[in-house]
């Protein structure tokens, strides 16, 4: 049996995490839940899954909580985060929270001594280098999509290093616009995406193909490629979740149907393969499986991936805060979605050369970069 605490349990990875770990009640159980501010969602989970503690970090001071739910501690504020990481019983850390607010809590989780269970990318973008010096092999495992995809390829490659990273990418919804359509588009529009179902963040991430930027930089860290050694490849069908290429020209390809449940409960039972309860994949159906190279005019976010992991520092750190800052504007409507790009690039002039050594160089960066983003908007 193994203890999983999940941060961002309210949310699409959290509440995915949970319907499979209730397929397989001989295997897991859940030791900690924490949501932002969903606490209607999160005393309806607790009630289900009976964990020892649980937080809403998006609440300072306290909350009525429902009387049958006493066997279980709540805790409160942003600093519960990293509270529960550490003192969650069992031995896994989801981190399913969105942005880089989930990197306290898995660097609090590896000091603990737990094995971090990745989805929240956010954390590895600002945090690369401190996050692998913190994480010894097999103590962080992938659970976005294309990394669990390279990690389940790279299994038996044994003494064999990849060549090359072939990272795929759905190409998001406005991969056939044109680049003066895309500017203008909508937010409905921009979080209407072709084959995943995800948090809104990530949904425009995937629009502007900032989501494919931050997962070069992921790639980058878990699989201490370097960063001519990944090349992204549009696949508008997500069949193919990424593949690696070896020196005799090999490619290891992993495929599925697009599912998080599959790396999701992959990154909890491995290196054991367990049923997802998921719609499996058809060939016959899928048909066609088309790819295409990405357009660096229409989406630059890829262009500024690999700039700032040649700058190196807090480079990619201040990626992330200008983009999770420009996407939250553009989903309030603040910012035309043409923006995003722009105001990461002008952060990224100003503060892209700042150090990351540890976790006050990245804290600074972060908030000299949302203070700049902001400003530009
Ligand atoms: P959601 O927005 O659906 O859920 C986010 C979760 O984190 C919710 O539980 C939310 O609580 C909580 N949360 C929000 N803000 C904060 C904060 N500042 N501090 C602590 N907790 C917070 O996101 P997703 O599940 O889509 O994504 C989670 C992470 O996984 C992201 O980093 C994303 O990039 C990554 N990922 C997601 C995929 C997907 O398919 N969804 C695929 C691959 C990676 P509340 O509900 O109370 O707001
Ligand atoms: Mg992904």
């Amino acid at each position: 049996m193994r203890g999983i605490a999940i941060l961002g349990s309210t949310g699409s990875i959290g509440k995915q995490a949970i319907e499979v770990i209730a397929l397989h009640p001989d295997r897991f159980f859940v030791t900690a839940l924490t949501a932002h501010k969903n606490a209607a969602l999160l005393f309806e989970q607790v009630r289900a899954l009976r964990p020892a503690l649980a937080a809403l970090t998006g609440v300072e001071g306290e909350v009525k909580i429902p009387e049958d739910l006493g066997f279980c501690e709540f805790r409160f504020g942003r600093k519960a985060l990293e509270d529960i990481a550490a003192q969650a019983p069992g031995q896994d850390v989801l981190a399913a929270v969105v942005g880089v607010a989930g990197l306290k809590a898995v660097m609090a989780a590896r000091k603990a001594g737990k094995r971090v269970l990745l989805a929240n990318k956010e954390t590895l973008v600002a945090g690369g280098e401190m996050v692998m010096n913190a994480c010894p092999e097999g103590t962080l495992l992938p659970v976005d999509s294309e990394h669990s995809a390279i990690f389940q390829c790279l299994q038996g490659a044994g003494p064999n290093r990849f060549e090359q990273i072939l990272l795929t990418a759905s190409g998001g919804p406005f991969r056939t616009w044109d680049k003066e359509k895309i500017k203008s588009a909508t937010v409905a529009q921009a979080l209407g995406h072709p084959t995943w179902s995800m948090g809104a963040k990530i949904t425009v991430d995937s629009a502007s193909m900032f989501n494919k930027a931050l997962e070069i930089i992921e790639a980058k860290w878990l699989f201490h490629a370097r960063p001519e050694q990944i090349q992204v490849v549009v696949h508008p069908q997500s069949i193919v979740h990424s593949a690696v290429k070896f020196r005799d020209g090999a490619v290891i390809a992993q495929l599925g149907a697009p599912d998080m449940k599959v790396p999701i409960l992959y990154a909890m039972s491995y290196p054991e393969r367990l049923k997802t309860g998921g719609r499996e994949m058809d060939l016959f159906q899928v048909g066609t499986l088309t790819f295409e190279k990405p357009d660096e005019e229409k989406f630059p976010a890829l262009r500024m991936a690999y700039e700032a992991l040649r700058q190196g520092g807090a480079a990619c750190c201040v990626l992330n805060a200008a983009n999770e800052e420009a996407c939250y504007a553009f989903l309030k409507e603040k910012i035309p979605f043409g923006r995003i790009p722009q105001i990461v690039a002008d952060t990224l002039q100003k503060h892209g050369s700042l150090p990351a050594k540890n976790l006050s160089d990245i804290d600074r960066a972060d908030a000299l970069a949302r203070e700049t983003a902001r400003s530009l908007m």
